[in-house]
């Protein structure tokens, strides 16, 4: 048996694409405003990426770059205003930032109706009480992603590596509302490669290479890979040894081309879903 390949650069362009449909139907031209705070040159990559990707399905994209040795005091006067502005349907600033502005202060600054990244925690509450929401970009793509894949979610045993608030818990929570049976596993965890023989469907979200191995794999579960390792040889890997979980697997995604393509394609559909709600009411 050879795993099914989850194509994640085919469903995310299939997603861009009727995002760019349901923006084009729409009376107004929904707004992202992506805020970038110092130069970091991955953050600088992904800013582009999502200003360029907002612009192609029709959306109006603003980036706003501040210097690395902006204030708190700036950025948050900055979010404000964003939160104001009635064309600004969703506001995403750019993580990390730099030390001398604290994450959380800026996370709960943002509009929770405008939190496109789904991370204030009105918006994280929400989540977890299975409510309409913003959803973050990333765990919403791998529910897309695990939907790809067929097979009912329902009463499936589900183990998600990584508990992290930006991939693992909120992976772990819509598994939930999916009806998923959810075994949610860290670096405390015992006996790991046990944990993962038990599960139908395995989420894997610890940015560790090629951690589990293929007999860690219950013949036909379906495997999500969320990591992004890049490995001294300057070649791409997931948190899934990938050659020795094809024979064995039912489904899984590839890395590059599974999950992250899904992200920025989930926050042009946020940016627009938000927009809806805000806009003519609904959602949250
Ligand atoms: P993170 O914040 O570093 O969290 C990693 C999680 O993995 C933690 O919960 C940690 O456990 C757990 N862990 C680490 N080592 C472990 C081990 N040896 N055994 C078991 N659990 C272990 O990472 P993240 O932000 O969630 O990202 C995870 C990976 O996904 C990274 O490779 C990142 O690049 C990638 N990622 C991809 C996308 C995308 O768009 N494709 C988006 C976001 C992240 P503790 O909590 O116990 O420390």
């Amino acid at each position: 048996m050879t795993a099914r390949i989850i194509d994640g650069r085919a469903i995310a362009a299939d997603l861009r694409a009727s995002v760019a449909r349901e923006a084009a139907a729409l009376p107004y031209q929904p707004g992202l405003a992506v805020v970038l705070v110092g130069d970091d040159p991955a953050s600088s990559v992904y800013v582009r990426s999502k200003d360029k990707a907002a612009r192609d399905v029709g959306l109006a994209a603003r980036t706003i770059r501040l210097p690395g040795e902006t204030d708190e005091a700036t950025l948050l006067a900055l979010i404000a205003g964003l939160n104001a502005d009635p064309a600004v349907d969703g506001i995403l600033v750019q993580l990390p930032l730099p030390k001398q502005i604290s994450q959380r202060a800026v996370i709960e600054a943002i509009d929770p109706a405008k939190d496109v990244d789904g991370f204030h925690p009105l918006n994280v509450g929400r989540l977890a009480d299975g409510l309409p929401v913003l959803t973050p970009c990333t765990p919403r793509g791998v529910m897309k992603l695990l939907e790809a894949a067929g097979g009912t979610l329902r009463g499936a045993r589900a183990l998600v590596l990584g508990r992290s608030a930006i991939v693992g818990r909120p992976v772990a929570t819509l598994l939930t509302s999916a009806d998923a049976t959810v075994t949610l596993a860290h670096s405390r965890t015992r006996d790991l490669p046990a944990e993962c023989r038990r599960a139908e469907v395995i989420v894997a979200a610890v940015g560790r290479p090629e951690m589990v191995r293929g007999d860690w794999i219950a013949p036909g579960a379906v495997v999500i890979d969320v990591g992004i390792n890049r490995l001294d040889d300057g070649r791409l890997v997931g948190d899934v040894a990938y050659g020795e979980a094809l024979p064995v697997a039912g489904a899984i995604t590839p890395v590059p081309g599974g999950v992250g393509p899904m992200t920025i394609a989930c926050l042009l559909e946020n940016t627009v879903i938000a927009a809806r709600w805000r806009r003519q009411g609904g959602g949250a």
